[in-house]
């Protein structure tokens, strides 16, 4: 019998390679062809009808589906170990189509204490417009999780590691909580990628990223993506994609496969040069104090080693001089790029309190516990010892 490539048994970066391939028939063509057409062609009448009516197999109209965007959540599903997936112009267009897809008015959303700024936004907005309510709470730990649940609650929204403190959530704990009382689990695995932990193998129902960072990877391409159960990510596709209309471009979905080929090498990359970057600075007298999941000092280093495969290239730390030596080290940089978004080959360094969580107000921000001194650097994968020579110069 002939042997299903690549399949389940296979490795991460053998599926990242050759998951969702389809070999084009007329050319032969190795890599995915970009299909950039907005519509297809029906080969009769009755078949277009059929396609319409979902009788028949076939594409219709790049905003319903599109043979390219095939190829990657192809990949998609089988990295994050899903049943499917669907892509997205943007990492915003997969959290706002998940929750404007899946929530009524009157529902309640549990959310991890920190949020990216842009999803905090969306709440807000939720809220206010649409009477669909949140709560940030710390889920860290069983009982404030229990007590942060309530009879409205319809989804458990996290982050973990949290942006920007790194705090972890216990993904397995949190999938029993919401599993026994009926809420949908959705994670925001942006900052760790398929490579380094798989939510729905913890018993999560839907993963989103933002694939514009380690999943596309070279800075060059805005995009979302979601993996779950097909008949979820069935029911999202006809109804907050289609009609929201955050659908990702054929030429977005090529550059994102062709950036997935090389995800497993670049996170290892990431992972080692992070470590390093981390000891450094936790080891630099002017530091006073890193957050990275891979220190052994950090508080849930047992926990990060339990549920991810690798403990990330996001670090944030904290100068002892606060904001204002946080300021003046940015400003003498060279080589690390002074840029918000993560997850690209360079390093990137950003100040989230007046930059990417400035939309938080100061006090949300406190509790998320990001103080004004935080700074949050993206390692890349230049060679090690000149990031940190880079970070050296511009701490002395
Ligand atoms: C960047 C990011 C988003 C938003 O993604 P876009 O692609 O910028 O729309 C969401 N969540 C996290 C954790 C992110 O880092």
């Amino acid at each position: 019998m002939e042997k299903k490539i690549p399949d389940q048994q296979h490795g991460f970066q053998t599926i990242a390679v050759h998951a969702g391939d389809q070999l084009d028939p007329i050319t032969g063509s190795l890599t995915t062809p970009i299909y950039q057409s907005s519509t297809f062609v029906f080969p009769t009448a009755e078949a277009g009808g059929a396609r319409f009516a979902g009788a028949e197999n076939g594409y219709v109209y790049t905003r319903l589906g599109n043979p390219t965007l095939t190829v990657l959540e192809q990949k998609i599903a089988a990295l994050e170990k899903a049943e499917a997936a669907l892509a997205f112009s943007s990492g915003m267009a997969a959290v706002s189509a998940i929750l404007l897809g899946l929530l009524h008015s009157g529902d309640h959303i549990l959310c991890s204490k920190g949020l990216y700024g842009c999803t905090f936004g969306l709440l807000t907005m939720l809220k206010r417009q649409f009477q669909i309510d949140h709560s940030l709470a710390d889920l860290t730990d069983e009982s404030s999780l229990l007590s942060s649940i309530r009879p409205n609650t319809r989804i458990i929204y996290v982050e973990t590691p949290i942006n920007p403190t790194m705090e972890l959530v216990d993904l397995a704990m949190i999938a029993r909580a919401a599993k026994a009382r009926r809420i949908t689990t959705v994670v925001d695995n942006t900052f760790l990628s398929p490579y380094l932990q798989r939510p729905l193998e913890l018993g999560c129902d839907l993963v989103l990223h933002s694939a514009t960072k380690y999943i596309g990877g070279h800075g060059d391409v805005i995009a979302g993506v979601a993996a779950g159960a097909k008949d979820l990510i069935d029911q999202l596709r006809m109804t907050a994609l289609k009609d929201i209309g955050g659908v990702l471009s054929p030429f977005d979905a090529y550059l994102l496969i062709r950036g997935l080929k090389t995800l497993g090498i670049r996170m290892q990359k990431h992972c080692e040069n992070a470590q390093l970057v981390a000891e450094f600075l936790a080891n630099h007298p002017r530091v006073q104090s890193v957050y990275y999941p891979g220190l052994p000092s950090f508080p849930q280093h047992e926990l990060a080693k339990r549920q991810m495969d690798g403990f990330g290239g996001l670090i944030s730390f904290e100068l002892k001089g606060g904001m204002a030596a946080g300021i003046q080290m940015m400003n003498r940089l060279q080589l690390c790029k002074l840029a918000v978004s993560l997850g690209d080959v360079e390093t990137l360094i950003q100040h989230p309190a007046s930059m990417t969580h400035s939309i938080v107000p100061m006090e949300e921000r406190r509790k998320m516990g990001i103080t004004d001194g935080l700074i949050r650097l993206s390692v890349g994968i230049e060679d090690v010892k000149d990031i940190i020579a880079d970070l050296s110069q511009a701490l002395e």
